[in-house]
């Protein structure tokens, strides 16, 4: 049967490093894929909040999240503007409410969001947001809460200062870690080279240590945060 999943990412390219296989994995499926991207990217590069500065920057970034989203075979994709990395100066509640109202929209009974254990501080209050957003309640949908991993930052924290990162879902992408990659082709401005965490050839060996980790060939890998048998 046909699901409804949710990807809720802070920065456009996130959805594709965390779980960019496993969505178009679900496309194949037959499933729908809804990806919610919160902050607007790379305003942070500037010393003060001024997206107007990186205006033809924020609509190129735009372009690629459409670009990469139509490679994985997102159904819906929605951009909202919270400020790049000054999300814990945004009202928890705020960010609560917007989620709230993207589940409501598309009832999944899968999301996937980050990992608490994360560098980077708005993928940690996006985590706390999509925690409070899904609490379980009666005639809700949802039955799986997985937490993924952006190279670049989830293991740039390290293990004694936060939640270590140590899966225990994966999901089999031998079939469409070729769509990851092309989709993250697409964000060709957020990649780096190798031997950065977040260049194409450092997210092919994760992908492939991910896979040899359960004895498939490539995987992405991710923590239950919860599950619902029903
Ligand atoms: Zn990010």
């Amino acid at each position: 049967m046909s699901k409804s999943v949710v990807v809720i990412a802070a920065h456009p390219d996130d959805e594709v490093l965390g779980c960019g296989a496993t969505i178009a994995s679900h496309v194949k499926n037959g499933d729908q894929v809804h990806v919610l991207i919160l902050a607007e990217g790379l305003t942070s590069r500037g010393a003060k909040h001024q997206s107007e500065q990186f205006k033809p920057e924020l609509s190129a970034l735009r372009k690629a999240a459409e670009e990469a989203n139509s490679i994985l075979g997102s159904r819906s994709l929605l951009l909202k503007n919270f400020p790049d990395n000054r999300m814990d100066g945004v009202e928890r509640l705020d960010i609560i409410k917007e989620i709230e109202d993207f589940i409501g929209l598309y009832n999944p009974q899968v999301v996937y969001t980050h990992h608490a254990g994360d560098v980077n501080i708005d993928h940690r209050c996006i985590h706390d947001a999509v925690i409070a957003a899904c609490r379980p309640m009666p005639n809700k949908n949802l039955f799986s809460l997985l937490f993924f991993e952006v190279a670049s930052s989830t293991e740039w924290r390290p293990p004694a200062s936060g939640f270590a990162f140590s899966p225990n879902w994966y999901v089999n992408i031998s079939s469409t870690l070729s769509l990851k990659i092309a989709a993250l082709k697409a964000y060709q401005s957020e990649m780096r080279d190798w031997p950065h965490a977040r260049s194409i050839q450092a997210i092919e060996h994760l992908a492939k240590w991910r896979g040899a980790t359960v004895g498939v060939d490539a995987a992405e890998a991710f923590v239950l945060g919860r599950y619902i048998q029903s």
